[in-house]
């Protein structure tokens, strides 16, 4: 071999080996680099995954339901939307565009609210849903408070028209009776007696409870006055098969008028025994509310639908052929006379359920 052939050749291979060592530093660096890479990737993954996470938290933590469609079939469903089960409700909406609206079920009243989702979601809509029960609840009891204090104070001047004429009529009845007539005659003036006298029962009850003005307050045990107004009343449960339950987690003493409360627990369960059928039961249940005591009274009986539910504490308001329709709107005006309030829920068919609130600090 000629000697610069030779030369060539060594400075060929010395150009490779150099080549050849800056490759693998290069290749060192890059495998260096891929392995940061994906170290980073990891731990964007992990990010991800603990955003993902708290996102669902948050989602799952809130007060409202939230429920994601894409077309008519549910693709997320939050913790609050589960409890109340809305997909069912969700898939029987209209598709496409925001809508809103409210709804009651069994288990309360709630707004909904449906819009599109964007950024690049075409096609999904979020709809959520508010629980509104407390505040509707509020609205009934304040629009009925404010529609009874119209109609008792109606009825209580009417009432008072009546009495006048009333008393004249039982002062004449008790003079024709005193003379002298045949028993078919005495026997008639007796009816009439006795329809008088009933007109003036009802007269009195309307007028003595519209506003009750002397609440006598004393310091008692609520949960005994309860029990005994039980007990008492059971007698007169009239040969149907009712299971009596009753239960307290209050047993400190308050102030309340003992006699009217009686009254108007008295309606609550001879309501309940009405509504009974041949076999029922009735819950009676006294409990510790913080601020307030509550008494509910849960009956499996007839129930009510919704336009009766809106009038019951009417005056005169009943759906029964003997009934006078006073003893709610007694109950209701005793309970407001102890700053108290009352809710009724009931479903047709299947029974109510009313609850008496009392405050706790009223001395
Ligand atoms: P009355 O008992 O004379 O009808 P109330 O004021 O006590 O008058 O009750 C008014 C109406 O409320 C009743 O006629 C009935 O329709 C309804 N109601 C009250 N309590 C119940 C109950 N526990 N279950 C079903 N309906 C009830
Ligand atoms: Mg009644």
């Amino acid at each position: 071999m000629q000697s610069s052939e030779t030369e060539l050749l060594k400075n060929a291979f010395e150009e490779f080996v150099k080549a050849s060592d800056s490759l693998t530093s290069y290749y060192l660096v890059l495998e260096e680099r891929i392995s940061s890479l994906n170290k980073e990737i990891n731990e964007k993954n992990k990010e991800l995954e603990k955003a993902k996470e708290s996102f669902y938290n948050i989602l799952n933590s809130l007060p409202v339901g939230v429920v994601v469609q894409h077309g008519k079939s549910t693709i997320f469903t939050n913790k609050e939307a589960e409890k109340f089960g809305w997909t069912e409700f969700c898939e029987s909406l209209d598709q496409a565009g925001s809508a809103m609206g409210e709804v009651r079920n069994g288990k309360g009243y709630f707004r909904w609210r449906k819009s599109s989702l964007t950024n690049g979601s075409s096609g999904k809509e979020v709809i959520v849903f508010e629980d509104v029960s407390e505040i509707q609840k509020m609205k009934e009891r304040s629009e009925r408070d404010e529609k009874l204090r119209a109609m008792g104070e109606m009825a209580a001047r009417i009432a008072h028209e009546i009495k006048n004429p009333l008393g004249s009529m039982q002062l004449f009845l008790s003079m024709i009776l005193r003379g002298k007539m045949g028993r078919k005659e005495r026997e008639y003036v007796n009816s009439v007696i006795f329809g008088v006298n009933t007109i003036d029962r009802i007269i009195n009850n309307l007028l003595s409870y519209t506003r009750p003005k002397t609440i006598a307050l004393r310091e008692a045990g609520i949960s005994g006055i309860v029990k005994e107004t039980l007990d008492f009343m059971s007698v007169s449960v009239g040969g149907k098969d009712v299971k009596i339950r009753f239960s307290s987690s209050y047993e400190d003493r308050m102030w309340f008028d003992p006699d009217l409360l009686k009254l108007a627990l008295m309606n609550f369960i001879s309501n309940a025994f009405e509504a009974l059928s041949d076999k029922g039961s009735l819950d009676v249940a006294v409990r510790d509310e913080g601020k307030w005591v509550s008494i509910m009274f849960a009956d499996d009986g007839v129930g009510m639908d919704e336009e009766t539910r809106r009038n019951i504490f009417n005056p005169f308001f009943t759906t029964k052929d003997k009934g006078v329709g006073l003893g709610l709107f007694i109950a209701h005006n005793i309970v407001k006379a102890h700053d108290g309030y009352i809710e009724a829920e009931s479903i047709e068919g299947k029974g109510s359920c009313f609850t008496i609130y009392l405050p706790k600090g009223r001395s």
